[in-house]
């Protein structure tokens, strides 16, 4: 049963061969027996699965249908759920029960989704590898000795091992395509404003955005119809009808424009990983699709400009977090400042301090000219080129990562050795474009992911290319050993 597709288990509940509580106690047992060795959750929902599952059984005995009534999915620990630890990776909320829960969270909830738990993650989703969360290093299901990516690592290791079919993730630089790429799932970043972000904890609010992972773009549909649409409590969300993802699967791709950056086939790139794009391009040419080389001639800058302006958001966005209002306090703080000190210095990871220093100094009087503003004129240039390369093609397509997944701890002391692995992801988040990884071969047994990305609000475009892609390919199908 744990081998099912969301697709599959709408299916099967609505032919009653089984029910939503017969599958997620499955899962439940899944996790309990597997887990151990990946550590993809930080908080289990067994009561509440188990509650939701029976309630969705019971409105699909009313005559209810719907692609979400009754399937299992998980939350990463960044979505408020009400009642439930909502961690953010960190000590400093390890104590944290969200009062309320994120739109995405209530939506799904409302659609029907049972709940099985909250997902680790790095630290305020600050991370390349899921190796920053206070509950420690989430492992690679296809090598327990590698990173599964991040920084929703959790829900990439979880859905990759079967032990549940979807989960929830976040993309403010690359988090769902990366670990999508790196553990051999599908996952997609919408396009900014899609998806509500309220009662998602903030990183760096401009760039942050909700998306699903999953193992087929089928399925990446059916979680983005429960998750997308306008929501009044976020400033940023935008008001535009959310069509029918699952319809837009079957669109021919004859014709289909592709367009291929020149700049992506650098020095950085494992050679390896340029084969197996070039190979998924002359597959999809198969299909109809024509192939067009183009240029995208600020993506150098991307980085830099990505880490000034992620850091200056974040540092801000953290000053919530003073041991007054929220989550932990330090022991016996002598007056206020010691508080403030002490409760930061010891609820932050050092990655997380490391961000807010670069933030607060990008932003601080004397540099801002110098780097948060020439960041942003940056991030405009980045958008323009994207806006001329749509001109002549209808999708971009290139690696999603340069390497695949790294060695646990290989990384850890140089942070710009893991910042540089968003070389390719960053520019769809600075430009507010959609993204989509989908699997595409492997490399000494590591899963190897595709990127495409598209002009504003064609998920659909996205998805319908990468289902055709997955109707005539099986790399999406493959099971890491063990799971
Ligand atoms: N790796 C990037 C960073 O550390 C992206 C993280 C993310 O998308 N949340 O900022």
């Amino acid at each position: 049963m744990h081998q099912l597709t969301l697709a599959e288990i709408a299916r099967g509940l609505a032919d009653k061969k089984f029910s939503s509580e017969e599958l997620t106690k499955v899962l439940l047992a899944r996790i309990a027996q597997l887990d151990p060795q990946l550590n993809s959750f930080i908080s289990l929902t067994e009561d509440l699965a188990l509650q939701q599952a029976k309630a969705a059984d019971a409105r699909r005995a009313n005559g209810e249908n719907g692609a979400l009534l009754g399937a299992p999915i998980a939350h990463k620990d960044l979505f408020c759920t009400q009642g439930i630890r909502t961690s953010c990776g960190s000590k400093m909320l390890d104590n944290f029960k969200a009062p309320y829960d994120a739109t995405v969270v209530a939506k799904l909830a409302a659609a029907g989704a049972v709940t099985l738990g909250k997902t680790n993650m790095d630290e305020f989703a600050m991370g390349s590898a899921n190796e920053s969360s206070y509950y420690g290093a989430v492992k690679n299901p296809w090598n327990l000795e590698h990173v599964p990516g991040g920084s929703s690592g959790g829900s990439a290791a979880a859905v990759a091992a079967r032990l549940l079919p979807a989960a929830t993730g976040t993309d403010t630089g690359g988090s769902i395509r990366q670990p999508a790429a790196l553990t051999n799932l599908t996952g997609l970043k919408p396009t900014y404003g899609r998806v509500s972000r309220w009662g998602m904890i903030a990183y760096a609010s401009s760039l942050d955005q909700g998306g699903p992972l999953a193992r087929t773009a089928e399925d990446c549909a059916i979680l983005l119809q429960g998750m997308a649409g306008f929501d009044p409590q976020d400033s940023t969300s935008i008001d535009e009808p959310v069509p029918d993802y699952s319809a837009s699967l079957n669109g021919s791709l004859q014709g289909l424009r592709i367009g291929v950056p020149k700049e992506y086939f650098s020095a950085g790139l494992d050679p390896r990983i340029a084969d197996l794009v070039m190979a998924s391009v002359e597959e999809l040419k198969k299909l109809g699709a024509v192939v067009k080389e183009i240029s995208l001639p600020n993506m150098q800058h991307a980085i830099p400009a990505y880490y000034v302006i992620a850091p200056a958001e974040a540092s801000s966005n953290l000053s919530r977090f003073d041991g007054v209002r929220f989550g932990y306090r330090c022991e016996d703080p002598k007056n206020l400042i010691d508080l403030y000190k002490r409760s930061r210095g010891e609820g932050f990871g050092p990655e997380v301090q490391r961000r807010i220093m670069v933030g607060a100094y990008a932003l601080s009087a004397g540099y801002y000219d110098a780097y948060y503003l020439k960041a942003q004129k940056i991030r405009r240039l980045i958008k323009n080129d994207f806006m001329a390369a749509f001109n002549e093609v209808d999708i971009i397509l290139g690696p999603t990562t340069p390497n695949p997944a790294w060695k646990l701890g290989a990384k850890n002391s140089d942070p710009v050795a893991a910042y540089l692995e968003d070389v390719y992801t960053i520019t769809a988040n600075l430009a507010g474009l959609p993204g989509l990884s989908m699997p595409a071969g492997f490399v000494d047994g590591l899963p190897v992911g595709v990127q495409l990305l598209a002009p504003y609000f064609q998920e659909g475009r996205l998805l319908n290319v990468a289902h055709q892609y997955q109707l005539n390919t099986d790399w999406h199908t493959r099971t890491p050993t063990g799971f």
